[in-house]
């Protein structure tokens, strides 16, 4: 049979007066006078403890949005169990029925949903109403909706038969049940990982970072809604380490879908690996880690294209994207102009709390980050192999503000072009126009992440050139185009090195992780 024909839903533009912008506004002001009180879901109950955590606003840290309730690892331990007890039922449900749970929830997310969603993501992460649209709502709904399609043409990719002789492929979901363990930054990311590995028939226990439980309750309400049967899928609201500890150990086991930092995924993979007598099947290890991202110009670029992608690139939703760019490299003969442009762009970017809906630049996520980003920028500023050109202000009084800062940098390996620091700070690099093939060498092995990277030329020999040198550079190549912004069925996302296990999100690859696939041969 074939599934409705998945397209990219449509990005609101929220402009002053429109319908969708009171909406939102309204919303906004209902969640954020309330008070939640946010119970962990296992097994279909939602399930309270006497930690209460509180759930802060990064814009404004003394107001709190409620509380959620933490849990330890017997929590974790209910949550496996609730999550095996409903594998045989929603393994063995006709997958038309599977997928038309997560084609409901991305209908109500495209209408009675969206505001709430956006609100959540705009109160708990920071994030302006335009990168909530296309967090929350549109990359979430297109998650949704386009994984229903490769998970089609995954049940329907068949071996050849011959006269006599019946070969057939079954994609059976995984003997176990697989964890699910999202970043703080795209609700969509929350949203997609557990939903992704459930779709595919498979049972989850999901742990959201806390600075994201907000935006992760609505989804698990929503998902509710959608008629999501009870125990597919298992939230709750336990530290990291505890979590890993019982989950790592545990006999059913069968894979994680990660995305966060570098050095937590390898930690976890280490532990994988230390624990691997003990699980009955080869545990699947998907993980979308930290980037470096960056953007080289050639001298044939134009420069107002190259400083657009920088300021965009590198400061929408403060530069807490995977894929936001943190490095450039400008030739020297555009480098005035890039300058200019840069420092002249930046001064229309208003910072502040996302309920003023013309604040570009909203707080970063909370004090342990701000305080990390702060020190990268200190250090630039007492160091004399980088200089600030732009911004440098930091702020935590109220909220986790942090100017939109540029650096320069006189060292092409200073610290802060090799380094993530998932921020809104950017380093660049003046090199000598005539030396482009030696500084696609110096990108290439500046960092040890390859997620995402943008160059800019009008020479297609360059193009050429520059693609082929920097083919493992990145796992999300863009040419004169900012290097953020993917959008599902159309750029399908991952990095390969220390960036990922380059699944590509959003795509029939990463739906085959989930699967364990039978042939079955039949005699006739
Ligand atoms: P993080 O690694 O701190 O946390 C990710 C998740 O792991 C959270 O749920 C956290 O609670 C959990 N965790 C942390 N320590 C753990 C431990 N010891 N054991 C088990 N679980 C643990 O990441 P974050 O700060 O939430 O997100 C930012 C990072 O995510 C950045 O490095 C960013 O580049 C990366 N990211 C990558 C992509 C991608 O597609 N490549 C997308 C988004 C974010």
């Amino acid at each position: 049979f074939k599934v409705p024909t998945p397209v990219n839903e449509p990005v609101k533009s929220y402009a002053p007066g429109s319908p969708e912008r009171e909406e939102l506004q309204r919303t906004y002001k209902e969640l954020k006078s309330k008070q939640l009180d946010v119970p962990m879901y296992i097994g279909g109950d939602r399930v309270y403890t006497d930690n209460k955590q509180p759930m802060v606003q990064p814009h404004d840290h003394r107001h709190i949005l409620g509380h959620f309730s933490e849990g330890d690892a017997s929590h974790v331990e209910q949550a496996i169990n609730a999550a095996l007890a409903a594998r045989e039922m929603w393994s063995n449900m006709a997958w038309e029925h599977r997928a038309s749970i997560f084609l409901k929830a991305a209908e109500l997310l495209a209408g009675p949903w969206r505001a709430r969603l956006n609100a959540a993501t705009m109160l708990g992460q920071s994030k302006n109403a335009y990168q909530a649209e296309i967090d929350s709502a549109c990359e979430l709904i297109d998650f949704l909706r386009f994984n229903v399609q490769y998970a089609t043409d995954i049940y329907r990719m068949q071996p050849e038969s011959s006269p006599g002789v019946w070969n057939r492929m079954e994609h059976r979901p995984l003997e176990g049940f697989v964890f699910a363990l999202t970043p703080f930054n795209f609700t969509a990311i929350a949203g997609n990982l557990p939903t992704s590995v459930a779709l595919m028939g498979n049972v989850v226990v999901w742990k959201p970072a806390h600075t994201q439980v907000y935006a992760a309750h609505m989804i698990m309400e929503l998902l509710q809604e959608a008629g999501l049967p009870d125990g597919v899928i298992n939230l709750i609201y336990v530290d990291g380490p505890t979590t890993g500890d019982v989950v790592f150990s545990h006999a059913d086991f069968a894979g994680i879908h990660f995305t966060g930092s570098t050095g937590v995924f390898q930690n976890i993979w280490k532990t994988i690996g230390n624990n691997i007598h003990k699980y009955k099947t080869y545990p699947r290890i998907v993980g979308e880690t930290g980037g470096k991202d960056f953007i080289v110009a050639h001298r044939t670029a134009e420069a107002k294209q190259v400083a657009t992608a920088i300021t965009r690139g590198a400061f929408e939703f403060q530069g807490q994207k995977c894929s936001a760019a943190s490095r450039a490299y400008i030739p020297s003969n555009l480098w005035d102009e890039v300058r200019e442009y840069v420092i002249e762009d930046l001064k229309s970017f208003k910072m502040g709390p996302p309920e003023d809906f013309s604040n570009f630049i909203n707080a970063v996520i909370d004090e342990k980050s701000f305080d990390k980003i702060a020190r990268y920028i200190d250090n630039a500023k007492e160091s004399n192999e980088a200089e600030v050109i732009a911004g440098g202000k930091t702020d935590k009084s109220k909220g986790y503000f942090i100017e939109p800062t540029v650096l320069l940098a006189h060292n092409p390996q200073y610290i802060t072009m090799c380094e993530e620091i998932f921020g809104p700070v950017i380093t660049l690099y003046v090199y000598d126009e005539n030396n482009w093939e030696d500084t696609l060498e110096l990108v290439n092995a500046t960092s040890p992440y390859a997620l995402t990277g943008a160059i800019f030329s009008k020479d297609r020999y360059a193009i050429e050139y520059a693609t082929k040198k920097l083919s493992d550079a990145a796992g999300n190549f863009y040419i004169n185009d900012k290097p953020t912004g993917a959008v599902v069925g159309q750029q399908p996302f991952g990095g390969a090195r220390a960036s990922g296990t380059n699944d590509k999100a959003g795509s029939m690859l990463n739906l085959l992780r989930w699967v364990s696939a039978r042939s079955v041969k039949e005699t006739l």
